[in-house]
């Protein structure tokens, strides 16, 4: 009797015929048919991925108000901005799930204008929680034209992509938060003078990020390689958000509401308005004489402002938010069984070196770990069970600290 020739039960091949034969419990499949198989699988997986980003409920995504309410728990004040972004951060998301027909929901990036250490990147990260979506920070000092020393616009989506794996389906639904974007400002208002590397150049790669549009990125990152093989990356449904502190901004603000106050005669509106909360007032204008290009500002339509953060801020940021610095002590030292507390005016020392160090609320931990160093090293080896920081202790170990010689010059 012939011996049973083998085949494949998709296409009916036999043994002889194929390279490979991998037999199954009840049958056989060719080199070529699983092949075949593993293409079939990937596109299926693209799909999906792609179906699931145009799948997004809008009663899955947290209102304006429950957005809020996150931020509330992780960022002390700055209401305006958590509206702001709340609102802006729920339409950008129905934008990826609204039906494609004639009204087309734009996108609308954010550019958040407050000093620095008042919650920007703090902002950006907490809403990138809640969300699940993925995140990068980047900042923009580090950006110049193409061709330059520094890296290229594309770097910015790297970071993103290295956040989520390189799942490009992923990234194109993440959020960008472009750091220190005063920095890429037009320095003069005449850029042929001088070749402006950091300024206007970048500012024009950035517009195609920013606008939305297909960006080759350089797998590895940094300079690229001819050779190198490029990811795709569609920015169109990535939110930005840029930061800034656009230091002296007042002024221009402060311009500008003149001048339109004596237009219209709305009596001297501004020399009421308190120097401080001029960035209040904050409009599209003023970023714009302070050197963004206008097609920048129009792809970045809603622009909020950061307050400094006052003594009772301050204070509030010790032990309020969810994961606040006081709160971070006690369950360190609560892992080695000791119950940790902190007096009042242990707090307002700590609050009032962080001003007088004009330190702000990232000078806040700094000042408390240099105070707990001495606990934190020698406690874990005691019996105690017990630690209350007192005004006297804090005090007598700032003093001995170097910390306002290293304060001073920071
Ligand atoms: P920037 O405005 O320069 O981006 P960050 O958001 O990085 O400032 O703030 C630095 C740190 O200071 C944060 O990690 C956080 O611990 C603290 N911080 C700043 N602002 C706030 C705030 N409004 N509420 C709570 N913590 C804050």
């Amino acid at each position: 009797m012939a011996k049973q020739i083998l085949r494949c039960d998709f296409c009916g091949r036999g043994q002889n015929e194929v390279k490979l034969l991998i037999p199954g419990m009840n049958g056989c499949i060719c080199n070529e048919c699983a092949e075949r198989a593993s293409e079939l699988v990937k596109e299926y997986l693209v799909e999906e991925g792609e179906r699931m980003l145009s799948d997004i409920k809008l009663n899955d995504l947290p209102k304006p108000k429950e957005i809020k309410e996150y931020l509330d728990q992780y960022v002390i004040g700055q209401e305006s901005a958590k509206k702001y972004l709340s609102v802006a951060v729920y339409n950008h998301y129905k934008r990826l799930a609204q039906n494609k027909d004639d009204i087309d929901i734009e996108k609308s990036n954010i550019i958040i204008v407050g000093p620095t250490g008042t919650g920007k990147t703090l902002l950006a990260k907490t809403i990138a929680k809640l969300l699940k979506v993925p995140f990068a920070i980047v900042d923009a000092t580090v950006l110049t034209e193409a061709g330059y020393v520094g890296e290229d616009i594309e770097s910015l989506l790297v970071r993103l992509l290295a956040a989520c794996d390189y799942n490009v389906k992923e990234a194109e639904r993440g959020i960008v938060f472009i750091d220190e974007i005063d920095k890429i400002a037009r320095k003069s208002d005449n850029p042929s003078i001088t070749r402006d590397v950091s300024g206007e150049g970048v500012q024009q790669g950035l517009l195609k990020l920013l606008e939305g549009s297909v960006v080759n990125v350089p797998p590895q990152g940094g300079r690229k390689h001819p050779e190198q093989k490029m990811i795709p990356v569609d920015t169109k449904n990535i939110l930005f958000i840029c930061g800034g502190a656009f230091e002296g901004i007042e002024r221009k603000i402060a311009l500008r509401l003149n001048t339109h106050v004596v237009g219209y005669g709305a009596g001297n509106h501004v020399s009421k308005a308190d120097q401080d909360k001029l960035l209040h007032y904050v409009a599209p204008q003023d970023l714009r004489s302070y050197g963004l290009i206008p097609e920048i500002i129009g792809r970045l339509p809603v622009v909020t402002n950061l307050e400094p953060l006052d003594r009772e801020a301050l204070r509030r940021i010790l032990v309020e938010p969810k994961n606040a610095i006081v709160k971070q002590y006690e369950k360190l030292m609560m892992m080695d069984g000791i119950q940790f507390s902190v007096t009042d005016e242990a707090l307002d020392f700590v609050v009032d070196k962080a001003i007088e160090y004009k330190l702000g609320a990232r000078g806040l931990r700094s000042i408390f770990e240099t105070i707990m160093m001495d606990v934190m090293y020698s406690f874990p080896s005691t019996k105690k069970k017990k630690f209350e920081l007192t005004l006297d202790y804090a005090r007598e170990q700032l003093d001995k600290s170097n910390f306002a010689i290293i304060a001073s010059s920071m």
